[in-house]
Formats: structure tokens, sequence, C-alpha cells
């Protein structure tokens, strides 16, 4: 009899799929975890027989996937959820969500927010996000302490707000932040310039220095509609995506988010300096933004993530439902039914979002070394039976509310549908709170 090795937990699926290598579905797997890690996937019975576990979780009707990766999010904006709908871009902007962050954005709010954003994030199978917004040490800390990873932005806009003055005092206080939290476990920043429109020449020059420096990436929104390419056209006698590569910013550290209006040049562009697009679908079909070429950046070999974008554009910040909306239409727009199918929508997800992150060392795929990010789908429900392909039931029919268990980093943070790090009785009372003072019931 061979001796056992010790770990903390072996978790057994009736099916595990990794993501890397593409395509595979293994059943009647476990994952064995130690000291936050993958240690090894493996057949079950022969898991059994190799660990010895301090715990052992049994999910027999459940998918062992990755954790999913939000890379575009302005968490503390979950508190405007539903606070001015159907309205077009910069109408929703200039008149209703920019007057009411002047208002009542602050450290309280963006904290509150944050940890709201984080509960509805984690219990739907989110174990990372990148996010943008005002006090982004507040989002640190919010999603430390919910134990959630962050890739917290150093917002830079050109507009005072509670937060900073100029440009200048944002870059001052995000770099302070970023060397707040060097070295978390859970906790990575980003330089976040708002967008071509909202920060100057001499702002995103800056930028690109820092980027360099600190190795960080660059996570902005860019071509998000026709109208911001055709004004900035004019202003600056070129397209944004123009600009920004003449200012140096078209890298693989560029996070792109939305990017709806392409060319086929620009495509070209975009895959030669292997710069990463976020798209974020429901957010774009909201607001009316466009439509983001999907299929012809995957051709093209552009690394494509998913965001969910604001819940004030969204309204929810759920990938599955986020992963079946970018399925759909990217067929729609490709009028091509082969567009984008499960395994894919799944990747885009997962994988694609720890590359456009820079972590995909440590995040993204349930491979052995890898950081143990993993979620349980309960598969046995009525609207997800009979199942053929557990990939495409996931993307296809599958919703949020089966997510059963959550781990980030080997801890579990969802247990049998319950949150562990966060009291949900609080920060519902605080949403509460907050929609009284924005829908000015209160002082
Ligand atoms: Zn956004």
């Amino acid at each position: 009899m061979t001796a056992t090795e010790t770990i903390d937990t072996l978790i057994h699926g009736r099916w595990v799929i990794p993501v890397e290598p593409a395509q595979q579905v293994l059943e009647h797997h476990a994952i064995a975890v130690a000291d936050g890690r993958i240690v090894a996937i493996c057949p079950s019975a022969e898991a059994t027989a190799r660990f010895s576990a301090r715990q052992v979780v049994n999910r027999d009707r459940h998918a062992l996937i990755p954790g999913l990766i939000n890379t575009h999010t302005h968490a503390a904006m979950t508190m405007m959820r539903g606070f001015a709908d159907d309205r077009p871009l910069m109408e929703w902007l200039q008149q209703h969500i920019w007057p009411a962050e002047k208002r009542w954005v602050s450290p309280a709010f963006v904290r509150d927010g944050t940890l709201l954003a984080a509960a509805e994030m984690l219990r739907g199978g989110v174990t990372c996000f990148a996010d943008m917004y005002f006090f982004p040490d507040d989002v640190a800390q919010a999603a430390a302490s919910a134990h959630i990873r962050a890739v917290v932005g150093m917002i830079v806009i050109d507009f005072p707000s509670a937060y900073a003055s100029d440009a200048d005092d944002y870059l001052r206080k995000g770099l302070a932040m970023h060397d707040a939290w060097r070295g978390h476990s859970l906790v990575r920043t980003a330089l976040a310039p708002h967008a071509p429109y909202t920060v100057s020449d001499a702002a995103l020059a800056r930028i690109v220095t820092y980027s360099n420096e600190l190795n960080v990436p660059v996570h902005m929104h860019v071509h998000e509609t026709e109208t911001e390419v055709r004004e900035a056209s004019q202003r600056h006698g070129m397209r944004p995506l123009e600009r920004l590569e003449r200012l140096g910013l078209l890298t693989p550290q560029l996070m792109a988010v939305h990017m709806t209006q392409l060319t086929a040049g620009e495509i070209d562009r975009v895959s030669a300096n292997g710069a990463n697009v976020l798209h974020c679908p429901e957010s774009n079909l909201k607001l009316a933004s466009g439509f983001c070429p999907v299929a012809r950046l995957q051709a093209a070999g552009v690394n494509v993530a998913l965001g969910t974008d604001g819940a004030a554009s969204n309204n929810d910040l759920d990938m599955i439902g986020e992963m079946r909306t970018a399925a759909l239409l990217a067929k729609g727009v490709a009028g091509d039914a082969t567009a984008v199918p499960a395994a894919i929508a799944l990747q885009m997800a997962t994988l694609n979002g720890a590359r456009a992150l820079g972590l995909e060392a440590k995040l993204g795929s349930l491979v052995a070394g890898k950081a143990a990010d993993i979620i349980a789908i309960d598969l046995s429900a009525v609207g997800t039976q009979p199942v053929f392909d557990p990939v495409s039931t996931i993307v296809y029919a599958s919703g949020r509310d089966q997510v059963t268990d959550v781990w980030v980093g080997g801890r579990d943070v969802v247990s049998d549908r319950k949150l562990t790090t966060l009291d949900v009785a609080d920060i519902t009372q605080r949403a509460a709170h907050w929609r009284d003072r924005l829908g000015n019931l209160g002082p």
C-alpha cells in the first residue's frame, strides 16, 4: 500500500471542466486542493486512494468549472441598479449617473456598493473582477474582506469628483493605492483611464509610463459608441484607437472595453499589437451602444474576455447570463450559428479573462499549480435536464442560482448556496439606506 498525500480539500464532481485543455470534459473526477492551489485532478476512485483530505466534498450532480472572471465592472454602481433605466448612453451619464455620483459618491458608498456587488458576484460563481471606480482603496478593502479577487483600477478622468480634483490628483491617489496593496494575495491593480474622450494626451502619456514601470494593465472604455468615435475624429483628426496607438497604449497590457466600432484595419491593428478586448454584451444592448464584432476579432486571433459592466447598465453582475448573451449575440451579429460556441463562451468568461488581466499563469483554468478558484454548478434541476454536454447546459440553460459552492484560493466562500464571508442582512439594509438617499427620499 502506498502512502497517502495529506491535502486540505478533495472535491468530487460529476463532471470537471478544466477549460485547459480546451474541449475537455472529465467525468467522475476530483480536484485535490492544498495551500490554496490545485494539486491534481484525477478520477475520483484514484483520488480517494491517493489523498488523505481534511475535508471531502461530494458534488455528484454538479459540474466543477474555474471561477468566473468578470473583467469589467464598476462594482459600487450596484447601488444604482435600476436608478435610471431605458435612456441613451450620454443622456444616461450626463443627466443621471454623473450628477448622482457627484452628490453621493463617498468612501462609505463605494464600500457598501462593492460589498453588495461582491455578494452578488460570489453567489453567482464570480471569483475575480476587474473594477474601475472612485475611491479604489475602499474597493480593495471591500474585496479583501469578502475574499474575492479584484484587479482594482487606478481611475483617471479629467473632471473633478469627491475622490480627486484633476488627472494628476487621480494618478497620485491611484499610485498610493497601488503601493498600499502591493503583494496582497487577492488584490491587484490596473491603471484605469476612463475613456479617450475624458482623458487628455498628457495624462495618457503618463499612464503609458506607469504601466511599463509597474507592469500593470491599462483598463479603459474604448470605441463604446458610434457618436464617441465620430466626435473624437472631429476633435483630434483621427479615431480614438489611432490616437491611443500613437500614444503607445495599443499593447498586450491594454484591456479595451466595449470596442463596438471597429474597421477591418483596426481589427488587424488590435491583433498585431496583442491588445485585449473586454466584451460587455448586455450593457451594449441595454444602452444601444452597438455590436462588438466578436467572431471577427476571434478569427483575427484577438483575446476577447467578458464583463458585465456596472449594474446600472446591465442590470446584474451575472456572468453565466453574460456567457449566454455573448454566445447568442455573436451568432446574430456574425450571421453565423457557429460563432462563439458554448466552449468558447466559457473560455471567454474564465481563461481569456485571466489572460486579459495578465494572470493566466495563476487563474482561469483548473490546472495543477493554479489557484484553487473553483465553482460547483448543480445541473440536476428540471430546467437543465437531460445533460448531453455539460458545457452547453451551463452556457445555454443554467442559471446562476444553480451555483452551490465557490472556492477562492481554496477557501469556501459559498458553501451549499450560503455566503460564508459576508453578512447578507447587513448588506441588504445598507442597500435600502442608499436607495432612500439616491431616490431623494431622505437627506
Ligand atoms: Zn464601464
